[in-house]
């Protein structure tokens, strides 16, 4: 079925032809808009100067250092060496600020070597399955509260609320990681598995072996507005850190964290993999910007996006997320013959011959067989072959990356 986006509201697209596979009231992210113009407007308008101090600040917004970029990074709109690139300010600034983005691209380079892998326990044992439990996230605690109405409304938190709601519901209420960070996956409009699992496993300590322990500290210091409102402030069920923990490590860690016996697949093609002429280009979530490789050498070519039904039915996300790509498509359609499809893109590309990008996540195989031309991934820095166990150990090998 083919999706018609001229002249109306990205909502009422939503609600019109994907309201079956949404999992909220159909919405917009009230301040993050969808789109390369809305990319680009918000790399230009970052600044890095203070980015040190105040990455971790949550409240008031306005001491906030975080940049917001993150729905735009994990969507393509804004590749990793662009941002890059774009980061200038006094060094130390933009030292920690390039250091997340190197996270970021740590997460992929994991995510795509041991792929499924990274649903389960990494390194160190901590609860891990079970069903999703909501009282784990106790809504009486005003700091817990407002991070999960944030996570709802917004569709984004900085990293150290993240941080909080992930240590609260495991460290704290014991319930199991995965049905949590579900949660997030649903609700966040940067939500990827590669860096929402990976944030997952380290904070509550299957990655790292040292949990993060969630305490009033961290509230008062980053948000002190929280705790003075809270009708748990004299008796706060996190007042002191908590005890620590000593989670066993795993008893066979999988052997691809040490070595990757099959760098050409992890990393994906290195030059152009041409099998016909390409009629169209086909763009996926993971890379849905100006400058997507397969979007840049056929400027002439129309563009196709499906959204996929099967796969948006499993996931039921926040229609934030979907408004978000509706945005995107509208906005490119100012520039780009874009044509929208929804259903299953194994049964719907077969047929495009299309050139498409390459990218590290396992679904991308629905796409990889029938493409007529695949373009390598833009990597920030190549994958190699030794040690991901640890973003230390990932880092000592990374050749530069590539900010051109
Ligand atoms: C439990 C948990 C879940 C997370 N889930 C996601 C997720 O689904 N998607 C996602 O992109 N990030 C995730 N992160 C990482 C991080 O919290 C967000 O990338 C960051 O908060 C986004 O805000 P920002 O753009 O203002 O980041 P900034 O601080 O401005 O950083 C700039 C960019 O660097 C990258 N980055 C920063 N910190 C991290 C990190 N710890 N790991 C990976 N990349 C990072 C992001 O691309 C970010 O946009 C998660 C972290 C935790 C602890």
């Amino acid at each position: 079925m083919i999706i018609s986006l001229d002249g109306v509201a990205p909502e009422a697209v939503v609600e019109r032809h994907l309201s079956h596979l949404v999992s909220d009231r159909i919405s917009a992210s009230p301040d993050i808009r969808g789109g390369q113009m809305a990319a680009n407007a918000a790399l230009n308008a970052f600044d890095v100067t203070g980015y040190a101090a105040k990455r971790n600040q949550v409240l008031p917004q306005s001491a906030r250092g975080a940049s917001r970029l993150s729905p735009y990074i994990r969507h393509g709109l804004l590749p990793l060496r662009e941002v890059w690139k774009a980061a200038v300010g006094p060094s130390a600034d933009v030292s920690k600020f390039r250091d997340e983005l190197l996270w970021q691209e740590y997460s992929r380079h994991l995510y795509a070597r041991v792929g499924m892998s990274l649903h389960d326990n990494l390194r160190f044992e901590v609860p891990w399955s079970g069903d999703f439990t909501p009282e784990a996230w106790p809504r009486e605690m005003a700091c817990v509260n407002w991070a999960i109405s944030s996570l709802e409304t917004d569709g984004w938190l900085v990293n150290q609320t993240r941080m909080w709601l992930a240590s609260q519901y495991t460290v704290r209420s014991g319930a199991g990681w995965v049905a949590g960070q579900e949660y997030f996956h649903q609700h966040l409009l940067d939500g990827s598995r590669a860096a929402n699992l990976l944030g997952w496993q380290w904070t509550v300590g299957a990655g790292s072996g040292k949990p993060y322990g969630f305490a009033r500290w961290q509230v008062e210091k980053r948000a002190p507005k929280l705790c003075m409102a809270c009708p748990l402030n004299c008796k706060c069920p996190i007042q002191n850190f908590p005890e620590d923990s000593d989670p066993r490590p795993v008893a066979e860690p999988d052997p691809r964290l040490m070595r990757d016996d099959d760098l050409a697949r992890t990393r994906g093609p290195a030059t152009v993999v041409d099998r016909s002429t390409p009629r169209s280009v086909v763009l996926t979530v993971e890379s849905l910007g100006d400058d997507d490789p397969a979007l840049v050498a056929h400027p002439q070519l129309p563009v196709i996006f499906v959204f996929d039904e099967p796969a948006l039915q499993k996931l039921k996300l926040s229609s934030k997320r979907l408004v978000f790509f509706v945005e995107t498509l509208q906005d490119l359609a100012e520039r780009r013959e874009v044509i929208v499809h929804l259903g299953d893109p194994r049964k719907i590309t077969p047929g495009l011959d299309a050139a498409i990008t390459w990218a590290p996540v396992p679904s991308f195989a629905k796409y990889a067989t029938t493409a007529a031309q695949m373009h390598p991934w833009p990597w920030l820095a190549e994958p190699h072959a030794g040690s991901v166990k640890s973003f230390s150990a990932w880092r000592q090998k990374l050749t530069q990356p590539k900010s051109s």
